[in-house]
């Protein structure tokens, strides 16, 4: 059998026990394309896609029987699914297992571009928890955002920050996740020319990273919180022996998370001090290779002192803001420029203090500007949970929300039921975004910087 992976990493992965390192060239050699998403329920519940078959350990997740042209999907566009690697999807199952579903939390994602992670988090987390979106590299942070605001959620903050910059916030997070830059052999069959940058060189060099990254930030996770630790490399210098080591640097204890044993994941154990990982090898899972372990911090975590802030003026009235959101009462609203922007009033003091340490790229939803006398919506808001469900709407045809993302011309004759003024288009009961329909004409607002070009 020809093999073009490392002979390195293979004599590695022969150590472990059991490991069938045949089956594991063969599935490689065959390099299948596997398909994956996660809808996003509080948009759709059925995937729009037919011959799907449920990801066992995600509620949410498909796999689609082949790769669909995904910019011709106008649910695609709002939203309405992530196109996600099922193996990582895993990480649904832990929230539920662990229980962190069941009551808020304050959450980070410290690598979070672009956001994959993010998503699943915001979906599956209590509905008044807070997620710290956090990408260091600045021109990735844009996809993340994006990525947050078509996925419409509410509770996500997105910054942009060195690691090292979460130290200021001690003992804050209850949750921190960590899904480290590494050596990417998990994605060999998705990718097979990772392998030429592949070297043991370069695993040394990202493990050094990945202690680096945790050093710098696991002070921001308060006693008895959870540590969640993932890479896409099988090398186990980036995996339990990265659990190792923060057991015995930071005092965290591992976490054994039930496993239905025909999933086929592997559960692994340390050498050290036998932390539980879970690993994915794409032989035994439909999903490429990942690796995750759950750890709980056990030391004494001091903090910061959280004092309250004096509340601020709105940035509109009541009865404008009610006009677009949904619960005006839940939420408070700031002006960064001329934009509004919305956030859980439940925060209104995390913010401050999360201000005092991050550069925050976007906190809430940007929901429009304001002119001094009227609200001109945002796209941000057409996609968001918080738009008031009672704004005049039109559903469109497939043909039409095709050329409503290619900032096309559009025809009055589709929007005769509409009343003028601002209003929101939909495919299949999901907005799209805004137009402004005026007596003769129709104004296209779709952004620009997300015009759909080539189809
Ligand atoms: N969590 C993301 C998702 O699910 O979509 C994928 C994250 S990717 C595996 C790792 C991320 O870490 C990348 O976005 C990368 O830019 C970021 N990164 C690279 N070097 C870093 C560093 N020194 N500190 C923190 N993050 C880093």
């Amino acid at each position: 059998m020809s093999n073009f992976l490392p002979n390195e990493l293979l004599e590695k992965l022969k150590l472990q026990e059991g490991f069938d390192v045949d089956a594991f060239k063969a599935v490689h050699q065959v390099g299948e394309r596997i398909t994956s998403i996660r809808l996003n329920p509080k948009k759709i519940t059925e995937p729009s896609y037919s011959n799907v078959s449920p990801v066992p350990w995600c509620e949410w997740g498909y796999y689609l029987s082949e790769r669909p042209v995904f910019t011709v999907d106008p649910l695609y566009h709002a939203g309405c699914y992530y196109v996600q690697e099922a193996s990582s999807m895993f990480i649904a199952h832990i929230l539920k297992e662990i229980g962190l579903v069941n009551s808020p939390v304050r959450a980070l994602d410290l690598c979070a571009a672009p956001g994959g992670k993010t998503t699943l988090l915001s979906s599956y987390l209590h509905h008044d928890s807070l997620l710290v979106a956090n990408e260091v590299i600045k021109a990735r942070v844009n996809i993340l955002q994006d990525n947050v605001t078509r996925w419409g959620e509410p509770i996500a903050v997105v910054t942009n920050n060195d690691p090292s910059a979460f130290a200021k916030l001690p003992g804050y997070f209850d949750l921190t996740l960590v899904d480290a830059p590494c050596s990417g052999s998990g994605m060999f069959r998705k990718d097979e020319g990772a392998v030429d940058e592949w070297s043991q060189a370069n695993v040394n060099l990202c493990s050094d990273r990945q202690k680096r990254i945790l050093a710098e930030s696991v002070v921001c996770l308060k006693e008895g919180g959870y540590l969640f630790y993932s890479t896409c490399s099988y090398s186990e210098q980036e995996n339990e022996d990265i659990l190792d080591w923060l057991i015995s640097e930071y005092g965290f204890q591992t976490v054994q998370v039930n496993i239905n044993p025909h999933w086929g994941v592997e559960e692994s154990i340390s050498k050290q001090h036998s932390a539980f990982g879970y690993r994915f090898y794409p032989h035994k899972v439909k999903g490429e290779g990942f690796f995750i372990g759950v750890l709980k911090k056990k030391s004494a975590q001091h903090t910061f002192e959280r004092r309250k802030t004096k509340p601020e003026k709105s940035a509109i009235s009541n009865e404008e803001l009610a006009q677009w959101v949904s619960v005006p009462q839940d939420l408070t609203t700031f002006l960064h420029g001329e934009d509004v922007h919305i956030f859980p009033k439940l925060y209104t003091d995390d913010l401050k203090w999360l201000q005092n340490v991050l550069y925050i790229r976007e906190a809430g939803i940007n929901i429009g500007r304001w002119t001094g006398r009227e609200l001109i919506p945002s796209h941000d808001l057409a996609l968001s949970f918080y738009i008031n469900t009672g704004i005049n709407k039109v559903e469109l045809s497939l043909e039409t929300a095709l050329k409503y993302l290619r900032k096309e011309a559009l025809m009055t004759t589709e929007f005769q039921a509409a009343r003028k003024g601002w209003c929101l288009v939909q495919y299949k009961g999901v907005n799209l975004g805004w137009v402004k329909v005026l007596g003769n004409r129709i104004n296209n607002y779709y952004p620009k910087s997300g015009r759909i070009m080539h189809l």
